[in-house]
């Protein structure tokens, strides 16, 4: 005769049945629970240089962005002080398996929008902290002169250092107070990049630790693939350890010009003329003014204060205005034929006249701009809103 399995057990039988497999399901969980928890101190066993960090300050400070949207609060932030240090994390990580969902977030300085910075119940590591290459300028007899900095290193940083050979990276974004790593692992988008292409596109070599814990070199001839993939890839394809940023002369001055539009295809035109145009501007950028006051009052604070009178009397009623912000590099000897140059260059432009704002300033002062207007914003009590609106370039009114 046949039987239906479970009848072989009979009524008594199904009972235990149940209770051996509820004691199986409850082993397997106590099982998983048991590895969760023994994370922290398998974690705590690894041999590092620099330290991982438990304490609640640094979870909570680690579990915000700029962007202030938000909020993974992480197990951990490991503070390397050695590229192994955080070879060490990952080769430790990655051994556990899947079953430990154990996720691992680089965190620059923490400038994003939306969280990708943060890891829920993982491991923060922070950039800054890799302290480990001096930033080491080559210039000789290179054509091609760079700089090796560590991955968390601030871009503020590497104009100062770069600046005291004469030299200068070639692509910027607006904002410098940002870290190596994480604007390559965006873009890196401003003014030079027309010329240059992005910061991504100014990168000879990197280090990387990848997923498993490898540390490895990379350029476009040597592991290419990864390196065209960490470049933009939001700190999904490995962790930069080191960058060779490509340098060039640096100017010592600027002109600094901003000129207004209240009709799209003049402003696009124009644009697109001066890109097209070799050598007219080193930096050149658009962008739209949402203008509810009718006045233009924010637009000066961010700009520097010898605006021409004219200009300060223009009223713009309240219209949608697109503005090109341009500039030209120069040294102190090539001043006259510079200003003979940007007026031939603006006289073919159709901009509202009463609008030419124009300055000379330190090739600092112009790359370290928006800096300037956030610490005015914050001395004036501005709120995570205002940054906001200010890390929207600040430009409107
Ligand atoms: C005020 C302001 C102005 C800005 N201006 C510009 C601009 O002009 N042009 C522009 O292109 N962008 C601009 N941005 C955007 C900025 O480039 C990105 O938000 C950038 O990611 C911030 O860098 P961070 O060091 O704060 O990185 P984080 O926010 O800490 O990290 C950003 C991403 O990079 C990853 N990451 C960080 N470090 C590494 C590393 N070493 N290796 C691998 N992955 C890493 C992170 O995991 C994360 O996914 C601006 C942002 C702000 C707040």
């Amino acid at each position: 005769m046949k039987h239906h399995p479970i009848s072989l057990f009979g009524q008594h039988n199904i009972f235990f049945l149940k209770f051996f497999i509820i004691l199986f399901l409850s082993c397997i969980a106590t099982r998983f629970n048991f590895c969760l928890s023994n994370i922290p101190s398998s974690l705590k066993t690894l041999p590092l240089v620099g330290h991982l960090s438990f304490d609640e300050l640094s979870l909570t400070k680690a579990s915000r962005d700029f962007g202030n949207r938000y909020q993974y609060h992480p197990m951990a932030i490991l503070y390397p002080n050695s590229v192994s240090d955080i070879a060490n994390t990952i080769k430790h990580i990655w051994n556990m398996g899947h079953s430990s969902h154990l996720t691992v977030a680089a965190r620059g300085h923490g400038h994003s929008l939306s969280g990708q910075a943060q890891t829920h119940g993982g491991i923060v590591i922070n950039m800054e902290s890799l302290k480990v290459y001096e930033m080491n300028v080559d210039v000789i007899g290179n054509d091609s002169p760079y700089i090796d900095v560590s991955g968390g290193e601030l871009w503020i940083n590497i104009l100062h250092e770069s600046l005291r050979y004469g030299l200068t990276p070639r692509s910027w974004t607006d904002y410098l107070h940002l870290t190596v790593g994480g604007t390559l692992s965006n873009a890196g988008v401003s003014g030079q990049a027309f010329k240059h292409g992005p910061q991504i596109s100014n990168v000879q070599q990197l280090e990387i630790v990848t997923g498993t814990g490898e540390v490895v070199n990379c350029s476009k001839d040597q592991n290419g693939e990864l390196f065209h993939s960490v470049l933009g890839g939001l700190g999904q394809f490995g962790i930069i350890t080191r960058a060779r940023i490509l340098l060039e002369p640096a100017p010592s001055m600027v002109k600094w010009i901003r000129v207004l539009y209240s009709d799209f295809t003049a402003f696009t035109n124009d644009q697109e003329r001066l890109i097209s145009e070799e050598n007219a501007f080193d930096y050149i950028e658009g962008f739209v003014i949402i203008n509810r006051t009718g006045l233009l009052n924010n637009w000066r604070s961010s700009f520097n204060p010898q605006d021409p009178l004219q200009a300060t009397h223009f009223k713009s009623d309240g219209k949608t205005l697109f503005c090109l912000e341009l500039a030209k590099y120069f040294n102190f000897q090539e001043m006259d034929i510079v200003n003979q140059e940007v007026e031939r260059h603006l006289s073919h432009l159709n901009y509202i006249q009463s609008t030419l704002f124009q300055t000379e300033v330190t090739y600092v002062e112009f790359l370290d701009r928006v800096h300037v207007s956030e610490i005015k914003l914050r001395s004036k009590g501005g709120t995570i809103e205002h940054l906001l609106l200010f890390q929207m370039k600040i430009f409107s009114t």
